[in-house]
């Protein structure tokens, strides 16, 4: 594969976030969140850093991201956020010794219906307010019954998940960690509810028995004017392309589909060999900031499928083969999220199998 859009991912950057999170959250375990192919930055690869960096557990979405991490040889505990769908499923979880986060009532049948010898690992997902997944606050007492008549079971604990924890004005927090606290209270079981903005902005969520990051590890911040370097965290991963193209215009004419942007006074264009076939959102078409050979430049007109067309005004030295940097440390992949109305998150997930991995 050629390197016209290029992936170079950091993997001490990601050991420096886990060493950051076990600073923010003393005495926690910390279970990394490599679903969606550990955000798009590669799931064994992080996974195996991680591992060796000694993170406590790893958390996926669903089966097939959890069996992707054991053919790949990778031991560290497996915990399945979405729980298990089905008998196959489950089976499958208790042979791969996955830990499964249930959510509703048909899971806890389900599961008490499997042979007894299945070794099966549970968490209990709480519902203390999102409104997603998770069993009402209510149905406590009757999870205590399930672990009782369960012995064989290995509980793992009780988690919950904050709705509004990236907005650190809103009281919804703090209502859902203390309802959380009240609801167990006195009952034994490790308990978890922070995911990054929960562990970088809610200390009483962090000071926890686990906490459960996936953005902060890979150096991106999830909460709104900041980022990941703000919050002592490195970016993780640095996007680049290529110029392949350089060209004056005369002011007024039209550049890319729908001529959408107007040279506003003669001017040198540039076009980078990456589009949204490769992830760039079309929603970042004009005003977005990139850097070309070091030197700050905007995207100009729309996103095309594999070019982007560059406002070279600020960058008169660049030249055709210099690199392209849409996000990294140099430009934090959250402002570029932010010029597309999106998130860092979604810009990590949209890679495609075009971009070209190097692990350094
Ligand atoms: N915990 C749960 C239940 C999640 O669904 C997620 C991700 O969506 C995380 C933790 C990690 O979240 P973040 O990447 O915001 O840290």
């Amino acid at each position: 594969m050629s390197d016209r859009v290029t992936a170079t991912v950091d993997l001490a950057a990601i050991r420096h976030n886990l060493r950051q999170v076990r600073r923010r959250a003393p005495g926690a375990r910390v279970m990394a969140a490599v679903k969606a192919d550990a955000y798009g930055h590669g799931a064994v690869p992080v996974a195996r850093t991680l591992e060796a960096a000694g993170v406590d557990a790893l958390a996926v979405a669903c089966i097939e991201e959890a069996l992707t991490l054991r053919e790949a040889h990778i031991r560290t505990p497996i915990t399945l956020l979405e729980g298990i769908l089905s008998a196959e499923e489950a089976n499958l979880a208790a042979y791969e010794r996955l830990q499964i986060v249930l959510n509703d009532f048909w899971q806890v049948q389900l599961l008490e219906s499997m042979p007894a010898s299945a070794s099966l690992q549970v968490w209990f997902k709480l519902d203390s307010g999102m409104h997603r997944l998770g069993f009402p606050l209510s149905a406590v007492p009757r999870l205590s019954a399930v672990l009782e008549r369960n012995p064989g079971w290995q509980f793992c604990g009780w988690m919950t998940h904050l709705a509004c924890a990236d907005e650190m004005d809103n009281p919804m927090t703090q209502r859902q960690i203390e309802d959380f606290d009240a609801a167990l209270l006195g009952l034994p079981g490790a308990r978890s509810i922070a995911n990054s903005a929960g562990l970088l902005g809610w200390p009483s969520a962090a000071q926890r028995d686990w906490v459960r990051p996936g953005l902060a590890l890979y150096g991106a911040s999830p909460l709104p004017g900041k980022v990941g370097l703000d919050l002592g965290l490195q970016p993780a991963l640095t996007l680049t392309s290529r110029l392949i193209a350089r060209r004056d215009y005369e002011a007024g004419a039209g550049i890319g589909y729908g001529s959408a942007y107007r040279c506003p006074e003669p001017m040198s264009i540039g076009v980078a060999a990456v589009g949204y076939a490769d992830g760039i959102h079309r929603s970042l078409s004009s005003g977005a900031p990139i850097l070309v050979g070091g030197q700050p430049a905007r995207i100009a007109g729309r996103v095309s499928m594999d070019m982007i067309t560059l406002d070279l005004r600020e960058a008169p030295a660049a030249v055709v083969g210099d690199e392209v940097l849409l996000w990294g440390a140099a430009l934090p992949a959250e402002l570029l999220a932010a010029h597309a109305g999106t998130l860092a998150y979604e810009l990590f997930c949209g890679l495609t199998n075009r971009v070209r991995f190097r692990y350094v």
